[in-house]
This record gives C-alpha cells, sequence and structure tokens, in this order.
C-alpha cells in the first residue's frame, strides 16, 4: 500500500506482548504495529525499559535525552520476530526495579507513577519534536491509555509545527489520577491546569490530556465508544468524550493470528481446525487429565481466564457457583488478581474437587490449552473495551458465554433460532450483568450443547470469523490519513 507508505507513526505503549504484558493493551500493541509494518507503513514502538522486558532480540544504544535534569538512554531494538523497531526508554532510576508496570513485585501500585509516566511523555515529546537525536520526524503520535495522557497535552504547547496526535482508551476505568499538588512536583505547565486541561475535580488527570488535547480519540470497540459518554461508563468524563464525540470512534481490536492458530499451535496437544475438530478432543482429555477431572468427553468444560477483579463480573460468578456447580459440568478458571476473589474462588474448587480447578496464576502457554480443550468460555464481564478471549475462543471452536457490553456485544452474535438457522450464531449473549442472566445463558449453553449437531455450527461459525489485524489495522490506517 505505498499510499500509506510515507506515513511516519510512533505508537507509544506502557506494555507491548512479548517484551511486558499485563492485559490487553500488550496485546494490541504487539501486534497492530507488526500488521501495520507489514503494509507499508514506517511505525516504530517507544515504551519504558522495564526490568522484566524480556527479548531475544538485540539491544543498541541510540541516544541520550535529557529532561527535568535527568538522562534517559534511548535504546533500540525490534519487536521480537518483526521488524517493527523498538525505542526501550532507558531510565534506570524510573524502571529497573521488579515488578510490572504498574506494581511493585508485592502487587502494590509504584508509589512514583505519576513521576515515571509523566517522564516517559516528556521523552516522548523530545522524540516526537525530532529532538532525541534519533533522526525520524513522525507524522503521527499514536497514544495509549493514561499512561501516555500527557503526551497530546505536553505537545500542544509547542509552537513549532508538531505531529498530530490519536489517543486511543483501552479502559476508562484507569485514568492516572493524581492528587493536585502533583501538578508542581511534575512542573507541568499551569497553562494545562484548569477543568477544560488536565485538572478533574481538583486532581490531576493523565487520561484528560489525551482526551482534551488529541486530534483524534478512539476505543477499542464501537459499543464501548458510546457506552463511555454515559455516566454508566464514563467515570465523570462522559460529558467532556460527548461533546468530542465528532473526534472519537471505535474501532474492534484484531488478534494475532499466528500466535493464536489452533492449526499450528505448539502449546497444546493437538492441532485443529474447522474440519478436523474431533481433534479438539484431544485437548479436552489432556486438560482434564492435567487437573485430575474425570475423563468425559460429554461433560462440557468451561473455562475462564481473566484478571481476577470486579470488572470481570467474578463476583456474579461467585454467587453463581453454588447453581452451577450442582449442573453437569466441570469448570476450569486461570486467573490471578485480587486477593479475596482468589480465596473465595479458590476454596469452591477445594469444596467440589471433581468439578472445578482454580488455578492462581499468570500462564501463556496454558492460556492456548484452556482455548483448546474448554467447550465454553466464560466472560460475565460488567464492562469490556473490547475483550480478547471471546475472540480467541470463537477461533479455537470455544463457545464464549458474555455480557451484553462493549466489544463483547459487538463480537459476539448470540445463538436464537433465527441466528442458528442462518449460521450467524456464536455464542450465548446476556443482556445484563446479574446472577440470573448469567446462570439463564449458562442454562442455554448446557441446552444447546446436548445438540451436537447445532453445537458443531456454532464452533464453525465462530472458527470462520475473521479477526485478524488486517481489517482494523485498515480501520486505523483510514484514520490516519484523515489526519
Ligand atoms: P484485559 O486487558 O482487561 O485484561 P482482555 O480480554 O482485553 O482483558 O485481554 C486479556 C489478555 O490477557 C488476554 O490475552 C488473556 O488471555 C490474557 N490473560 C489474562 N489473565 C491471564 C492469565 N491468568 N494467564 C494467561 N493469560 C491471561
Amino acid at each position: 500500500m505505498p499510499k500509506f507508505a510515507m506515513r511516519k507513526i510512533l505508537f507509544v505503549t506502557s506494555e507491548a506482548h512479548p517484551l511486558i504484558k499485563t492485559g490487553g493493551l500488550a496485546d494490541v500493541a504487539g501486534s497492530l504495529p507488526k500488521v501495520l509494518n507489514e503494509m507499508g507503513v514506517d511505525v516504530r514502538l517507544i515504551m519504558p525499559n522495564y526490568q522484566a522486558i524480556k527479548t531475544t532480540e538485540e539491544i543498541y544504544y541510540k541516544s541520550t535525552i535529557r529532561v527535568n535534569n535527568i538522562n534517559a538512554h534511548i535504546l533500540e531494538t525490534r519487536l521480537p520476530g518483526t521488524k517493527v523497531p523498538v525505542w526501550l526508554l532507558d531510565c534506570p532510576e524510573f524502571f529497573d526495579y521488579p515488578g510490572n508496570p504498574y506494581v511493585d513485585e508485592l502487587g502494590k501500585p509504584w508509589l512514583n507513577s505519576a513521576q515515571r509516566f509523566a517522564f516517559f511523555c516528556r521523552i516522548v515529546v523530545e522524540v516526537a519534536m525530532n529532538r532525541g537525536y534519533l533522526e525520524w520526524r513522525p507524522d503521527i503520535i499514536h497514544c495509549n491509555d493514561w499512561q501516555t495522557g500527557l503526551v497530546p497535552a505536553l505537545l500542544s504547547l509547542e509552537k513549532d509545527l508538531r505531529p498530530a496526535t490519536i489517543f486511543t482508551i483501552h479502559n476508562m476505568a484507569y485514568q492516572g489520577l493524581f492528587p493536585k499538588e502533583t501538578r508542581v512536583m511534575l512542573n507541568l505547565p499551569s497553562r494545562l491546569w484548569s477543568s477544560n486541561g488536565v485538572e478533574f475535580n481538583g486532581m490531576l488527570s493523565f487520561i484528560k490530556g489525551g482526551i482534551v488535547y488529541a486530534d483524534r480519540i478512539t476505543t477499542v470497540s464501537p459499543t464501548y465508544a458510546n457506552e463511555i459518554q454515559t455516566a454508566d461508563f464514563g467515570y465523570g468524563v462522559e460529558g467532556l468524550l460527548s461533546y468530542r464525540q465528532e473526534y472519537l470512534t471505535g474501532i474492534v481490536n484484531g488478534i494475532d493470528v499466528d500466535q493464536w492458530n489452533p492449526q499450528t499451535d505448539t502449546n497444546i496437544s493437538a492441532c485443529y481446525d474447522a474440519t478436523s475438530l474431533h481433534k479438539k478432543q484431544l485437548n479436552k482429555a489432556a486438560l482434564q487429565i492435567k487437573y485430575a477431572l474425570p475423563v468425559d468427553k460429554n461433560i462440557p468444560i468451561f473455562v475462564l481466564i481473566s484478571r481476577l477483579v470486579e470488572q470481570k463480573g467474578i463476583d456474579l460468578l461467585l454467587e453463581c457457583l453454588p447453581e452451577m456447580l450442582n449442573l453437569p459440568l466441570q469448570f476450569v478458571l486461570l486467573g490471578k488478581g485480587d486477593k479475596l476473589l482468589e480465596q473465595q474462588l479458590f476454596r469452591f474448587s477445594k469444596k467440589y474437587p471433581e468439578k472445578m480447578v482454580v488455578n492462581l496464576g499468570y500462564d501463556e502457554a496454558l492460556a492456548h490449552q484452556f482455548e483448546a480443550g474448554a467447550d465454553i468460555f466464560l466472560m460475565p464481564s460488567r464492562f469490556e473495551p473490547c475483550g480478547l478471549n471471546q475472540l480467541y475462543s470463537q477461533r479455537y471452536g470455544t463457545v464464549p458465554i458474555v455480557t451484553r457490553t462493549g466489544g463483547l456485544a459487538d463480537t459476539v452474535v448470540d445463538t436464537l433460532p433465527e441466528t442458528l438457522k442462518n449460521k450467524t450464531a456464536t455464542g450465548f449473549v446476556f443482556n445484563a450483568p446479574t446472577v440470573g442472566s448469567l446462570m439463564e445463558a449458562i442454562k442455554r449453553a448446557l441446552i444447546v450443547y446436548e445438540n451436537s449437531k447445532d453445537w458443531k455450527q456454532l464452533q464453525i461459525n465462530g472458527m470462520k470469523k475473521d479477526y485478524s489485524w488486517n481489517r482494523s489495522a485498515k480501520e486505523y490506517l483510514a484514520l490516519y490519513e484523515k489526519l
């Protein structure tokens, strides 16, 4: 696509798979730039050089930038397995600690998060304005989530011609709110400090930096783009988002179809596709054996892979468990998060060892084995900007049960007589995040599961869908062109 070849895009993120990942943002940052690069776009990533970053690629020193009296080295590497250059912002005093981008090794949020990410944003501004000795002047700065929110804000103050900015919201629930004294500590220009700027109810809001000052705002599904303009999902910023709706669009995330491919997946016991679905059974048996569950191909296995937090409806699920575990099913869960939720889930698994297993941890390979071995994927989220697991599930012939919200509503088609007939049904969608609604969807799924012909059709419908990045990347390209 030579038309786009001239564009230079700097993709700004706090995490990118496989370098470092805590959630869906890393998946997007690890795959969208890769696809754009394959389409001929000159796209580069910039992110902090955390201690936990893992890579097999070489890393070179590129330059040193000084802001706020602190030196930072820019190191260059590549997104593993791709040609996408990655600039790592190396500043040991902020980033060379064990833990993840947001919490320390004990799971406590970094006390200096504001300083860490404000520093990151200032460095990005230097690179954006071609003052980073990198000999590369981007046309567009694509920022993601609150950690990058100060980039559009600071760039708006530049006198020289600046690149255009896009700010993508992956989750409105995380806003980067800090006490007002933080503004002074960060030495932020007072011109940014107003209710039309980065101030939010007397606090400093990083996310507002993106929402107020970016040339375009996107979020990760059309339904979520509408939802965040309402009080239920907007966390007090709904008015501003609504005011800027002309500049706000929703683009559903794609998935990395090379990594998540049941035909070639090296993590699973037996590879399969829509024409060899019987081999999925082998993965199911492997899962049952691994977790010492009765090996039975007729009993449906439900799985859930998630951060264990309220957003994901784990509390709803806990309320359902007494009834759910009396139904003919097995349930295997992989997750990590809220300690209280972890304990409660674990207690259930001890009470029903023949039916429920809880694996408390984060394990990428296991996530693949779960997707391959399961019949049904549970995703009872209270809200879900896009969600990825319902997409992976469909690709693996695992039928998702989801709440009608955000990206889940946009990507799962409910099973009804007419959608079964016209072969569009891909899962079970329930209307409200309530115990009653979720239980009803579980029971509906069990009824359809009994009819193996219908069930197979559901699996195939999902497996045939195209959730590759190609489609979404084209939407981003169209947006870049508008700028
Ligand atoms: P979010 O970004 O809100 O956590 P998404 O569904 O968008 O939710 O993305 C979550 C990603 O993290 C998926 O790729 C999912 O498979 C993965 N994931 C979440 N928890 C775990 C876990 N415990 N082990 C392995 N992968 C996980």
